[in-house]
């Protein structure tokens, strides 16, 4: 299924225009698509069919209120990296009691807060970690659901910065220290081991590396076994990668079928951000300048690196279409670039297009990893999100003021002058 489609050179989100929606609501501008959130998660749901599992949508990957409360409904648990997210999720009305909480560097409040919500597990990346939960759960007399993080050291085959599966990585623990922490937590009384997870990398667009780490953690799991610790549920993370220039990518319901034909009675857990909300996204913005030399073709547009900053960041394509493709203006391979001062500003290059000033380009499949990361760089507000469902729109979050761009800062006063 795609939400964003052609209809007599008009681009639509789901039953409304996109050129309607940028009258509405302006440029730059995100917009959602809930009909493609809805089927992206019930292909995860029904993939599982009677097994016994727990999707965990990965909030980072955009955590809009508007799409939490979209997955919420559905019945979505959520895999949160701070408290911030863990706040989100209950405001966007997410349970925390299907929350699993990740990330290398959780404080020792938002644990405290993660206990007292009762969320359904920590994802523990280190042993000074399990240390600190233990020592937290303890001093609240409670006891922590836990899981430890392994780290199959298998190559993800993906971009450096978006892989982390291997022992180079900051993530997780090798199986040998991951079996000594798992021991350790056995005898707490202030503990109670869960599960085991793990979590390779981004943008996977292959089932091998996921099989390989599947049959590390099993290993790991029949060893813990022998020593009397029970592994209730199997976390295998995200990473699914979606098709950003119509590459193939992962089958979910073969790979799942074979995760929990492999489980036996583990409760299976996933953790997918991309795979949910990437191509229910676009990112559109307005051609302001055209600007030729001898060698290049540039179209300057109203959105930026600040705005979207993928391809700046990983040099990732993404597909660039005209809004309202009416093959009027000049033909060239453009490079699509924002204005904001560094040569990375850019969106997409040498995409043949014709153009003229006043045109609006959607960059497609934006909806994992856009807005999310984007920031006030250049003193740019950020844009507004909006969310399409059928014929029905709405904002959901408003294009940030100027004014709010310096409300929390201050002037020095100086005693001096
Ligand atoms: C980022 C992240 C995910 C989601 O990854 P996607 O590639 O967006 O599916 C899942 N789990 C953990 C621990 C993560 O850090």
């Amino acid at each position: 299924m795609n939400s964003f489609n052609f209809q007599n050179n008009n681009l639509y989100a789901e039953s409304v225009s996109v050129s309607d929606l940028v009258r509405a609501y302006g440029s730059p501008l995100y917009v959602y698509s809930k009909t493609q959130i809805e089927f992206n998660w019930n292909l995860f749901k029904k993939s599982f069919g009677e097994h016994s599992h727990l999707i965990c949508y990965a909030v980072k990957a955009n955590s809009n209120i508007a799409v939490l409360n979209i997955l919420a409904k559905l019945g979505s648990g959520f895999d949160i990296v701070s408290l911030g997210e863990l706040e989100r999720v209950i405001a966007a009305g997410g349970e925390p009691r299907k929350c699993v909480f990740s990330g290398v560097g959780k404080t020792e409040k938002s644990i405290q807060k993660a206990l007292e919500y009762g969320i359904y597990c920590f994802n523990i990346e280190s042993e000074d970690e399990l240390d600190c939960i233990e020592s937290v759960s303890s001093s609240l007399n409670m006891i922590a659901p836990i899981s430890i993080r392994v780290n199959p050291n298998v190559d993800a085959q993906t971009h450096p910065y978006i892989s982390t599966g291997l022992n180079e990585n900051k993530f997780g623990v090798c199986p040998d220290i991951a079996l000594s922490m798992y021991k350790k937590a056995a005898l707490s009384e202030n503990l109670k081991v869960c599960g085991l997870d793990y979590h390779i990398g981004s943008q996977i667009t292959e089932v091998s590396p996921f099989l390989e780490a599947l049959d590390r953690a099993l290993e790991l799991i029949e060893k813990l076994k022998s020593e009397n610790i029970t592994i209730k549920h199997l976390d295998i993370g995200g990473g699914v990668g979606v098709s950003y220039d119509g590459e193939k990518t992962i089958n979910i319901e073969d790979y799942l079928n074979y995760v929990t034909a492999r489980a036996n009675d583990m409760k299976i857990l996933v953790e997918p951000g991309r795979s949910i909300v990437g191509n229910a996204g676009i990112f559109v913005t307005k051609v302001e300048y055209l600007k030729q030399n001898d060698i290049k073709s540039f179209a300057i547009v109203d959105g930026a690196m600040n705005d979207l900053i993928r391809p700046s960041l990983y040099e990732s394509f993404h597909q660039a279409v005209l809004i309202d493709d009416n093959s009027i203006g000049l033909s060239g391979e453009w490079d699509i670039v924002g204005p904001v001062c560094e040569s990375a500003d850019f969106l997409a290059k040498n995409r043949k297009l014709t153009l003229e000033k006043g045109d609006y380009i959607a960059i497609l499949t934006t909806g994992a990893y856009g807005f999310v990361l984007s920031s006030n760089y250049n003193s740019r507000p950020r844009v507004s999100e909006v969310m399409v469902s059928e014929k029905t729109h709405s904002l959901v979050r408003k294009r940030e003021t100027i004014e709010s761009l310096f409300e929390n800062e201050y002037l020095f006063e100086d005693e001096t002058n």
